[in-house]
C-alpha cells in the first residue's frame, strides 16, 4: 500500500495519467528534435497529438502502471514487451497513416500500437501470434471504444490477404527478412515499416515503398531491438 501511495499522484487518489501524457509528449518533442541532428526523422506534431491522446496505461499490465508514460518498453507478459513510446511514434509516423487508410499491424502484443493508428486510419488489421495475448488486446481495444481494429490471432508471416491490399503495413517483432506475402500485400505507393535482423545481431528498422512501377523503395531508419517475428 505504501508503494502504491507513492506513485499516486492527485488528490482523489488516482494517478493523474493525463499530466503524466503530456509530459510524455513533451519528452518525444525533445527526442525527435535531438534524433533528427542525427539524421533520423522528425515526428510530426500529429503524430505527437495521438500518443497525447490514447490511454497506454490501459494497454500495461496493473504492476507497471507507474511506468505507463515513461519512454520505455514495458513486459506485458509471456516474454513480449509493448514497445518504446518513441519508436511506436516514429513507426507510426513513417507509415504516414491517414483518412481512409487500410493498415496491417504484425504483432498485437498489447493492442496500443494498433489503437495509436487506429486515430489515423480507416480500418486496422492486427495479427497476434500468442492466443492469450491477442483475446486480451482484443477485448482491451473494444472496452475502449477502439471498433475500426480486428484483431487475429496466427502468424502474420502470411499477412491477411483476405483484406489486402493494405496502405500501410507496421511489423512490430523482427524477421531475418522481410516476408515476401507481406510485399505482396502493400498497395502500390504504400509504406512498410518493419524492424529486420537476427537477434543476436543489431536491427535496422526499414521503410519499404511500393512504387508505382511496382518496384520497392528500401530506406534504413535507425538501430532498433525487438523481439523476434516467431513462426507457427
Ligand atoms: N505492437 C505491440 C508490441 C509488440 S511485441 C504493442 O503495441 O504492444 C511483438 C509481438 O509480436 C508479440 O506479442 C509477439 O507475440 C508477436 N509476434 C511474434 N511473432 C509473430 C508472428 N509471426 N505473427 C504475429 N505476431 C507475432
Amino acid at each position: 500500500m505504501i508503494v502504491a501511495a507513492l506513485t499516486v499522484g492527485s488528490a482523489c487518489g488516482q494517478p493523474d495519467f493525463a499530466s503524466q501524457r503530456q509530459a510524455l509528449v513533451e519528452i518525444l518533442r525533445e527526442e525527435s528534435a535531438r534524433a533528427e541532428e542525427y539524421g533520423a526523422p522528425a515526428i510530426s506534431e500529429s503524430t505527437l497529438a495521438v500518443i497525447g491522446k490514447v490511454p497506454r496505461h490501459e494497454f500495461v499490465p496493473d504492476m507497471e502502471q507507474s511506468f505507463a508514460y515513461a519512454n520505455r518498453p514495458l513486459p506485458i507478459g509471456g516474454g513480449q514487451t509493448i514497445s518504446q513510446p518513441y519508436i511506436v511514434a516514429l513507426m507510426t509516423d513513417l507509415a504516414d497513416v491517414s483518412g481512409d487508410d487500410v493498415v496491417l499491424e504484425i504483432g498485437t502484443g498489447s493492442g496500443y500500437q494498433a489503437a495509436v493508428l487506429s486515430e489515423l486510419a480507416g480500418q486496422v488489421y492486427t495479427i497476434e501470434i500468442i492466443g492469450w495475448l491477442g483475446e486480451r488486446a482484443a477485448r482491451d481495444l473494444e472496452r475502449l471504444g477502439y471498433d475500426n481494429v480486428s484483431v487475429r490471432i496466427g502468424d502474420g508471416y502470411a499477412g491477411w490477404p483476405e483484406h489486402a491490399p493494405f496502405d500501410a503495413i507496421l511489423v512490430t517483432a523482427a524477421p531475418e527478412e522481410v516476408p515476401q506475402p507481406l510485399i505482396e500485400q502493400l498497395a502500390v505507393g504504400g509504406r512498410m515499416v518493419i524492424p529486420v535482423g537476427a537477434q543476436d545481431e543489431v536491427q535496422i528498422l526499414r521503410l519499404l515503398t511500393k512504387e508505382a512501377d511496382g518496384e520497392l523503395r528500401v530506406q534504413s531508419v535507425i538501430p532498433v531491438r525487438f523481439v523476434p517475428l516467431t513462426r507457427d
